[in-house]
């Protein structure tokens, strides 16, 4: 492995005076799944000649060999390396199955005809403060309309509706911190490695992010609808300047936050999958009945989310019966009780007219589970 890796320095010595390395970490294994955005039957944005897929295949596939071809010590997982389609959560959970420590979604913007822009955007999970970073998570979330059974899947979710990102408002995200920094720096590095226009950092809600249970961040680099950036995104250069960006930040990233020398930390990967669901979302449950020993998960819609508790047969709840939950210091409101999912589906369908964006939760012997695993459970019992 060392001479192998003193030979490559050698024969590339003019390309490592200036690639970051990574520090070797004997016997532990860094994870990074890097996930092309779109592919087979949905192109994503289209430009004048490229597609979206293509450009964010050909940016992921050469990310990965850079990491691969510098980092002993680093797997890379790709959610997909050919042109096939892969459905959001399916990408979520290959990063989970992985237990990846890190997850890079990598696409290209676009904008309706007649604006242009320029540059680039790296985005964190979080509510959308600005109606343009919105229009990016309506535009990327809105890929599940071709997946079958979106509306199970995605729990009622509804990517064209602002309503549906009301969601996203009080999600407390225990990885924001790692994933801003990684931003931060994949938005440098395009600013000073690539000479591309730095648009910033945002949070927007994305679903890809919001089921992966690590550091993640969303890129966009560059918009296909400008025609000089599509012809950027789409020649060797393009591809290699931002593949490269993308990698040094990876290599600072990691070198800050993968502390190799404390081996418990590092891999504490069965409580980290475990910790997925409960952490993420600290909650308590204050139900009046008793604990039942049933551990299949309960579905209830939630209809309601207040920052103080409404005195009984508050009018806000429109005379539906309700109880709460407390989470990161906020009532959330739920009606409904059901270990059948179906039941409390339509329960939903019946109460959006009321409550606009209710959407339907789980919990498990009275604690706040992921719902997309909890109705992934429902089904495989059916
Ligand atoms: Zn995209």
């Amino acid at each position: 492995m060392r001479i192998k890796y003193l030979i490559r320095q050698l024969l590339c010595l003019c390309l490592w005076l200036v690639l970051p390395v990574c520090s070797m970490a004997e016997g532990q294994e860094f994870v990074v799944v890097i996930d092309a955005g779109h592919g087979g039957k949905d192109p994503g944005a289209v430009g004048k000649k490229a597609y979206e897929k293509n450009i964010n295949l050909d940016v992921a596939l050469e990310l990965g060999r850079l990491i691969k071809n510098n980092c002993a010590d680093t797997r890379v997982v790709y959610t997909r390396s050919t042109d096939v389609f892969v459905s959001l959560d399916g990408r979520a959970k290959i990063a989970n199955d992985a237990k990846a420590d890190l997850f890079i979604s990598i696409h290209t913007n676009a904008l309706e005809k007649g604006r242009i822009a320029r540059g680039t955007e790296t985005y964190t999970l979080g509510m959308a403060r600005a109606n343009d970073n919105l229009e990016v998570a309506k535009r990327e979330n809105s890929v599940i309309l071709v997946e079958e059974n979106y509306e199970e899947r995605y729990a009622g979710f509804n990517p064209n509706s602002a309503e549906s990102y009301i969601m996203f408002e009080f999600m407390q995200d225990k990885y924001m911190e790692q994933s801003v920094s990684l931003a931060r720096q994949i938005q440098s590095q395009f600013k000073t490695h690539a000479g591309r226009v730095d648009k910033g950092v945002h949070q927007a809600g994305f679903l890809v992010l919001r089921a992966t249970s690590m550091p993640s961040v969303l890129v966009e680099l560059g918009y296909i609808s400008t025609p000089d950036e599509e012809t950027y995104l789409s020649s060797k250069k393009g591809v290699a300047d931002l593949s490269r960006s993308i990698y040094n930040a990876f290599i600072s990233y990691k070198k800050e936050h993968f502390k190799p020398s404390v081996p418990s930390v590092a891999k504490a990967t069965n409580e980290k999958k475990e910790a997925s669901a409960s952490e993420k979302k600290e909650t308590k449950k204050q139900t009046g009945g008793e604990s039942k020993r049933d551990d299949r998960p309960v579905f209830m819609v939630q209809i309601l989310s207040t920052s103080t508790k409404l005195p009984e047969g508050s009018s806000k709840l429109k005379g539906v019966k309700a109880s709460y939950y407390t989470e990161n210091g906020m009532y959330k409101y739920t009606t409904g009780e059901s270990t059948d999912y179906n039941e409390v589906l339509n329960l939903k369908r019946r109460l959006e007219s009321t409550f606009k964006g209710a959407f339907i939760v789980a919990f498990r012997q009275g604690k706040k589970v992921d719902v997309q695993e909890a109705i992934r459970e429902f089904k495989a019992q059916k």
